[in-house]
């Protein structure tokens, strides 16, 4: 099958969060499988742009709100990721340093997408299935089969929406409809969710199939999607949940090129040890104290809000014996009162706040525990990453942490849940945390446990040719 991946993020290239993971992954998995899968992607200005070698595929030109649009299509010479890598240069629109956050967004992603469909209605053939990835490639559905440049030749395409995250929709004001092609007016509706054209919406209403990142998640979607709940019942007969899988090549403590002692499940004590003691000596940390890390976007969702005084409350609590070290980025308001408990808790605590993918893996390989209390969490990727480095994971039972994490309370657990994203729940945890912890040989057991759990993509790209073959 030929499958056509269309997504604003591809881990390496450029990756904000899961789904650039997901969109790194997937596709070489089903390469692996035999399919021919290929990613589409905007052209940031990225350090993987200028060190490696493209060529142009295609250089074309239409228009978007009635000014010329030209792009050029530029293809990965040496297949290094395992898939072909085309690249959407839109000169003044796409080729900046950061993927999102820019003032004219809507006018960025409508353009590229755009270019997307563009360049396949010149294909000399048609692709299997247009796979598009959140809100930001949503609209590829509906231009596909409602734009009169396009639908002639697109509009017989299977499409499938992945929703990585419901949260962001890509709303975008009527004034500006006339920058999506002309299109069949009567099919406006499909465009449309609570007075504005809305993008996931529209993905959900005109992808031949939707699917989601977790069973729980689908089933959460239903009754909290930031305002599509009832879009989301209505459509139920074409979403299918989906667990993401992990790469294991990228994710192996066996031979990561970030860490500089690796391990395996049977060298996991010493291993871990190791990476545990370089992260303490660096961030001044007790090495013989359980470390508890968070790694994510410092925002809302994640419950980052709570963290400063969860960790407070904990510190003081469990008297000094236990420390905690956060990496990450997002509200500035939560930046500065995490940066800020690095001087009132040295030796017990540390932050580094930014986006840092090495120290990252030092992280998963060093921490006894991975905190996670996210109000949503479609799927997460980082208890995945735990739990393959041998790492505890802490989690707040919903979404995808409720799908992967077992509590260690029952047959066969090797993790810590807990049901509300609050100071207390995360201070009882950490309790069991620490408790746990000093039992050397269950700690040994849950280890070995988790390492030995398979998270590989195999049997979600099973699930995910089905989805494609139900569409034939
Ligand atoms: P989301 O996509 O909602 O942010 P996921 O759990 O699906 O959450 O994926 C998060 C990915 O982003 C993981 O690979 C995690 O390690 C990475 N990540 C998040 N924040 C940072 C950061 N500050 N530095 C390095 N990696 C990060």
């Amino acid at each position: 099958m030929e499958i056509i991946h269309v997504s604003a993020e591809c881990y390496p290239v450029a990756k904000a969060g899961g789904l650039g993971d997901v969109v790194g992954a997937l596709p070489k998995y089903q390469c692996k499988a035999g399919h021919y899968a290929k990613v589409v992607m905007p052209m940031y200005e990225t350090k993987f742009l200028h060190n490696n070698e493209f060529v142009v595929d295609y250089k074309g030109s239409t228009s978007m709100a009635g000014m010329p649009l030209n792009y050029t299509i530029i293809k990965e010479r040496t297949n290094k990721l395992g898939f072909d890598l085309y690249l959407v240069d839109i000169k003044g629109l796409l080729d900046r340093p950061n993927i999102y956050s820019y003032s004219d967004d809507t006018e960025r992603f409508v353009a590229f997408q755009i270019a997307v469909i563009d360049w396949m209605n010149q294909w000399g053939h048609l692709p299997d299935v247009v796979h598009c990835h959140d809100h930001h490639t949503a609209l590829i559905p509906f231009m596909m089969q409602y734009c009169y440049a396009y639908k002639d030749k697109l509009a017989k395409v299977p499409t499938v929406l992945t929703i990585h995250n419901a949260q962001y929709q890509g709303w975008i004001g009527w004034e500006k409809k006339h920058y999506l092609p002309a299109y069949d007016e009567w099919k406006g509706g499909l465009l449309e969710w609570g007075k504005s054209i809305n993008s996931l919406a529209s993905g959900v209403k005109c992808a031949w199939k939707v699917t989601t990142v977790s069973w729980s998640y689908l089933e959460e979607l239903r009754w909290s999607s930031n305002g599509l709940e009832k879009l989301f019942e209505y459509e139920r007969g074409k979403c299918v949940g989906i667990l993401n899988g992990i790469d294991n090549e990228v994710w192996n403590p066996k031979d990561d090129s970030y860490l500089s002692n690796h391990f395996t499940s049977r060298t996991v004590a010493n291993g871990k040890q190791r990476n545990k003691l370089e992260l303490c000596e660096q961030f001044g940390l007790d090495v013989r104290k359980p470390l508890i890390v968070f790694i994510g976007r410092l925002v809302g969702e994640k419950a980052a809000d709570i963290l400063p005084d969860s960790i407070m409350a904990s510190i003081y609590a469990m008297q000094g014996s236990v420390s905690f070290l956060i990496l990450g980025s997002g509200d500035p308001h939560v930046e500065w009162q995490l940066s800020n408990l690095n001087d009132s808790f040295p030796g017990y605590y540390h932050a580094v706040i930014g986006y840092n993918e090495a120290l990252s893996h030092k992280m998963y390989a060093g921490a006894d525990f991975l905190l996670m209390p996210s109000r949503v969490e479609p799927c997460g990727l980082n208890q995945m990453y735990a739990m393959r480095y041998g790492t505890v994971p802490m989690v707040r039972s919903t979404g995808g942490l409720q799908d992967t994490v077992k509590d260690m309370g029952e047959w066969e657990g090797f993790g810590i849940r807990f049901n509300n994203a609050s100071v207390g729940d995360i201070h009882y945890s950490v309790s069991r945390a620490v408790a746990v912890y000093a039992d050397t040989k269950h700690m040994l057991w849950m280890r070995r446990y988790m390492m030995n759990i398979d998270h590989s993509w195999e049997s979600a790209i099973d699930n995910y040719m089905n989805v494609y073959r139900s569409m034939k």
